[in-house]
């Protein structure tokens, strides 16, 4: 069986579209609309040809527990947690937001390992933009722009690695 890579991250952060990036695919639904994601989506990464990983796109998380909402972000958690690598995904532009604290919460209790992927970093000091994010303490960080293919090789690199 292949490895399994989970993007998880609240609405609209990128997860879409670093999918897309890293399977070549346009399959996954990406909209400008918070949320529009709903269902878990899998594809192949087959960027090195001799290490093909699945990776799965999980729906936006809204926060909230019921209704479909809720049901996404348990199929999000479901992603996660089987996944033999997590790539937390958040804004480099918006910065840290409570949605994102609520997330690495859940993260943490599932104890997969995870990389911190900062995206929409094209155009912003990539130093700057990690630093916004390193009291979440992650030892692996990245700064991507998923939309303008910036950073996918260094991060396909450390991915492959660590599984
Ligand atoms: P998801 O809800 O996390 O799946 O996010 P999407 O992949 O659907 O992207 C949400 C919005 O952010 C879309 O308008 C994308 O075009 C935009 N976006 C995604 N990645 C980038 C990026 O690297 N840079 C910029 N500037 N915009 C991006
Ligand atoms: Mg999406």
């Amino acid at each position: 069986m292949l490895p399994l890579v989970a993007l998880v991250g609240r609405p609209n952060v990128g997860k879409s579209t670093l999918f897309n990036a890293l399977t070549r695919s346009r399959d996954a639904l990406v909209h400008d609309e918070p949320g529009v994601t709903r269902d878990r989506h899998y594809g192949v990464c087959r960027l090195d040809e001799a290490r093909p990983f699945v990776v799965v796109d999980t729906g936006g998380i809204a926060g909230v527990d019921e209704g479909l909402a809720g049901a996404t972000a348990r199929q999000a958690r479901a992603a996660a947690e089987e996944a033999d690598l997590v790539l937390f995904v958040v804004d480099g532009r918006e910065g840290a937001s409570s949605l994102d604290d609520d997330i690495l919460r859940w993260l943490r209790k599932s104890a997969r390992p995870t990389f911190l992927v900062v995206n929409k970093t094209d155009g912003l000091d990539a130093r700057a933009a990690l630093a916004e994010f390193s009291r979440y303490g992650f030892a692996d960080v990245f700064a991507i722009s998923s939309a303008h293919r910036h950073g996918i090789d260094e991060l396909l690199a450390k991915v492959l690695a660590r599984l």
